[in-house]
């Protein structure tokens, strides 16, 4: 009984580590800190030195190596280099299933371990992202070492299963950085941006019988800002709007700058009345943001429109025509204000 006790807490702590694990990788930067924090998590406590991260390349048959035996950027050591430029030749990224030699040796051609190291072992996880995979690692071991790697195999699966969406979100987020969709001074998306993203927005809004949100807000005589205190002055309270308006959302409603000084906010499954309880949160917040210039501090407020899709609306597009128009509407009863 003692035993089954032992191990019984030895598990529950494993879990422990890997709840803590999630929590710190989400709370992650970029994909590299999270291969970063799998690499640490392999040499303690799971103690295995040699192994490998492989990534695929989104659209292309290549695979790069993000790390060799924890080295990042190492040259492609124990297996044949032909994956890297034809991915399908890796096993797990063919078949999505773990290739494990331990009791199945020879499994993977591609395997090719250097003259000296032919009884290495190796197990190659594939990890899932978007029900494709998106990654794989590889462990190579000693014959002495296979017993206790298998059973710390399901351990591992449990971190790796944590990581799995979160690598999917920064490597979207990466793919979006890159592309052009972020505006540079505020960080969030572009016009351009929801003009690709819309019609994907729509149709699993559909799908999921829901609806859109949309506000459109803009700065009340923010013109007088520029005028006053220059340009620069105008951009930081722009910068502290962007802040004001992401705090006040879920991560999943997108913020995005519009024109220079015109935002929407497209917020997924909220409507009716938590809309409008987001709008006037946002209303209050900018009134009450205080923007430090050397000598003055800045106070703006902003005017703010709603309209509802499919509500408003049997098109997106006209939906956010009319958020625009109760914009104006807001301005001309006196700006400071939300109007539906
Ligand atoms: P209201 O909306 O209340 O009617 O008045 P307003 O003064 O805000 O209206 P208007 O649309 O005429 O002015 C918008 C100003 O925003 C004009 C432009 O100089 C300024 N602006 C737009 N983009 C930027 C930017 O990136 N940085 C700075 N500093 N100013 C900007
Ligand atoms: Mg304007
Ligand atoms: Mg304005």
């Amino acid at each position: 009984h003692e035993n089954l006790l032992n191990s019984t807490i030895s598990r529950v702590e494993g879990l422990i580590d890997a709840a803590h694990f999630k929590q710190a990788i989400e709370e992650d930067e970029t994909k590299s800190e999270i291969y970063q924090r799998i690499s640490a998590v392999l040499k303690e406590p799971f103690g295995i030195r040699n192994y490998s991260i492989y990534e695929i390349v989104p659209n292309t048959n290549h695979m790069t190596a993000f790390m060799v035996d924890g080295e990042a950027d190492a040259p492609c050591r124990w297996c044949d280099p032909q994956i890297l430029v034809h991915a399908e030749s890796c096993r797990a990224r063919r078949t999505g299933h773990t290739i494990n030699s331990i009791g199945s040796p020879g499994i993977c051609y591609a395997f090719q371990p250097p003259e000296d190291m032919k009884d290495r072992l190796h197990v190659c996880i594939p990890i899932i992202q978007s029900g494709a995979v998106g990654s794989v690692l590889q462990l190579v071991i000693e014959k002495e070492e296979s017993e206790r790697v298998q059973e710390l195999l399901p351990y591992l699966n449990v971190y790796l299963r944590e990581a799995a969406p979160v690598i999917e979100a920064k490597r979207l987020m990466d793919t979006l950085r890159a592309s052009n969709l972020t505006d540079a001074m505020t960080g969030l998306h572009n016009r351009r941006f929801l003009e690709e993203f819309a019609e994907t927005l729509v149709t699993s809004s559909q799908r999921r019988k829901s609806q859109l949100s949309i506000l459109m807000l803009d700065l009340d005589y923010f013109k007088m800002v520029n005028d006053t205190y220059g340009h620069d002055a105008g951009d930081l309270v722009l910068k502290a709007l962007a802040k004001t308006m992401q705090a006040s959302v879920r991560a999943s409603d997108l913020v995005i700058r519009y024109g220079g000084e015109e935002f929407v906010i497209i917020m997924q499954d909220t409507g009716g009345e938590g809309a409008d309880m987001v709008a006037e949160k946002i209303r209050a917040a900018v009134e009450n943001m205080k923007i430090q210039l050397p000598g003055a501090v800045l106070q703006k407020t902003i005017s703010i429109g709603i309209a509802e899709f499919p509500q408003d609306s049997d098109t997106f597009w006209q939906a956010v025509k009319y958020a625009d128009v109760a914009m104006y509407n807001a301005k001309e009863s006196g700006r400071n204000r939300v109007v539906r």
